[in-house]
């Protein structure tokens, strides 16, 4: 099969590499996948997986013919056996002649398993059509094997008379996928090497990268034929997964749990429209250091941090920005290129301070000096986003007031930064003065729990301005009621772009597409 590869600007439509989405279609019935087929086609997909074992009832010569004739795409037929994680039961006989008839009647590719493969070359005895690829597969539910160990696979799976290798490992831990990654860079044949599970994604996304031959794409999320395969919708428009190649650098949102994320949203977008050769992916990481220390290339060349690895990445960064280092959290780690080190610094701050400034002057401030300078400013929330808006509300010379849950936590971090310590319950009756500014910083009123706020809607009205970090939803029930008292509102939305436009900033080296960047928050 040719696949047509465009090297021009990059765009929605071109293509930089040959790795194939392939579309694992299960049905009941074969009218039902012939549907599929052209869904897949229309939906992107270059190559259709059947998976015959899924099918309630199944006569194989009408039925495989008819399959062949009514497909729009290449196709890859498999039989999967219940003992290597399919549905077929019945004998390997009936199963081997299926599989054969799919061969001679004009499949592209069939999947036969590497424990069936030896009994299946003496049942074909040498009678394969020139046509059929034949992919020898292995399946590994558990784990993801040594690199030594998944060498010795590939080379029985060769051995086994495979056109085209595959094998699918689980993912313990992100990193198991760097060793698949090193193995489908040095495999001498075609490779379909994928790591399963929400932790092994980015071996799903990243393979033509290192010259995998095909990835899994499904139809509809969550229909998958394997744990953490995404939708092909998903590897197209989200992270233009036809612009990647060998070039490609890696960056990533760093999180557990992550895959709410829209950060790959956002700057995949970006890329795309700005022809720079990245890709922005979700990475569920356990182990921070383990992840910086497995994957040290400069192809891995910047990360967001969220929670709850703000604090380590501090620490394992080579050099961390001072303001940073003074909040204590790290969210951006940028790997400099000449050296290799991993610089950190926190666009926290930056982003929540600069669009509370904004919605100051949108109510009227105005001068060269920051609007917030002189202000009485009440951080609710003494953790990672606390620290940062006590911090950057400081530096512009605002009077800053931490109260949190924990008092105690209030009490230091207003000892560092040099202001004032509430509890949570005095805030309701603090209001020395009016015009006074509130940032709610706790996660407090997010999603599922939207009905909670952190202070009474009386307390609200002595407040100018009120900011909340939590963005899911955009307006929080404090944001709405601030708005039912005529404050100014900030949403953590408007804080989560202006970090990100830092971010982008850091990570390309080109200006950040501030207004594309509002369109896909939904906030222009
Ligand atoms: P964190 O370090 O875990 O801090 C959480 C803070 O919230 C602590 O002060 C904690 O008080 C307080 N808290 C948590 N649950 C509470 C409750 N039920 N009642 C009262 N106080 C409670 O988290 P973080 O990194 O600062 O993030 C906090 C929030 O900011 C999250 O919702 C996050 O999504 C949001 N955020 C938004 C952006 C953005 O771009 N918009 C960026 C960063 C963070 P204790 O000290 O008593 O535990």
């Amino acid at each position: 099969m040719e696949i047509a590869v465009e090297s021009m600007a990059s765009g929605v439509g071109m293509r930089k590499n040959e790795t194939l989405i392939c579309a694992p279609l299960m049905a009941d019935t074969v009218d039902q996948v012939v549907n599929l087929m052209h869904k897949s086609k229309a939906t992107g997909a270059d190559i259709v997986e059947i998976r015959l074992d899924h099918l309630k009832s199944f006569d194989p010569h009408s039925d495989i013919q008819k399959l062949i004739k009514e497909c729009p795409l290449p196709t890859l037929f498999t039989y999967r056996p219940i003992w290597e994680g399919g549905q077929y039961d019945g004998d390997e006989n009936t199963r081997f002649n299926a599989l054969q008839l799919c061969m001679k009647l004009g499949a592209d590719h069939i999947d036969i398993e590497l424990k069936a493969a030896h009994e299946f070359n003496k049942f074909l005895n040498g009678g394969k059509p020139e046509k059929c690829k034949v992919i020898v597969s292995s399946h590994n539910y558990d784990s993801t094997p040594s690199s030594e160990e998944l060498g010795n696979l590939v080379a029985r799976i060769q051995a086994a008379g495979a056109d085209i290798v595959k094998f699918a490992t689980t993912a313990v831990d992100i990193t198991d996928v760097a060793r698949v990654f090193q193995i489908t860079v040095h495999c001498q044949v075609p490779i379909i090497a994928m790591v399963m599970g929400e932790r092994g994604l980015m071996s799903r996304i990243l393979c033509p990268k290192f010259g995998g031959y095909l990835t899994f794409g499904t139809l509809e999320a969550g229909k998958v034929s394997a744990p953490g395969q995404p939708t092909i919708e998903q590897l197209l428009n989200l992270y233009n997964f036809r612009l990647i190649d060998s070039d490609t650098k890696v960056f990533g949102i760093i999180g557990k749990p992550v895959s709410h994320s829209k950060s790959p949203k956002l700057y995949n977008r970006a890329f795309r429209e700005d022809g720079f050769n990245g890709v922005f992916l979700h990475l569920l990481v356990d182990d921070l250091p383990k992840f910086f220390d497995t994957y040290s290339s400069s192809d891995f060349s910047g990360f967001s941090c969220t929670i709850p690895h703000k604090e380590v990445a501090l620490s394992r960064c080579d050099e961390v920005d001072p303001v940073a280092k003074s909040i204590g959290a790290v969210n951006c780690v940028i790997r400099r290129p000449n050296d290799g080190k991993l610089f950190g610094c926190n666009t926290d701050y930056i982003g929540a301070i600069s669009a509370i400034e904004d919605g100051l002057r949108e109510n009227g401030a105005s001068g060269p000096v920051s609007p917030l300078a002189g202000k009485l400013f009440v951080v609710i929330g003494a953790g990672g986003a606390g620290k940062a808006l006590a911090y950057g509300a400081k530096e512009k010379g605002a009077r800053v007031v931490i109260a949190n849950r924990t008092y105690e936590r209030a009490k230091e971090l207003a000892e560092i930064i040099g202001g004032q310590a509430l509890s949570l319950a005095d805030l309701e009756s603090f209001h020395p003065e009016s015009g006074m500014i509130l940032a709610n910083t706790t996660s407090i009123g997010m999603q599922p729990k939207i009905e909670e706020t952190p202070v009474p809607q009386e307390a609200l009205k002595h407040y100018e301005l009120v900011f909340d970090a939590v963005y899911t939803p955009k307006i929080t029930r404090l944001l709405g009621e601030a708005q039912e008292v005529g404050a100014k509102i900030v949403t953590g939305v408007e804080m989560f772009i202006g970090q990100a436009y830092e971010q982008y900033e850091r990570f390309t080296g080109l200006p950040a597409p501030k207004q594309l960047f509002k369109e896909i928050m939904g906030d222009h």
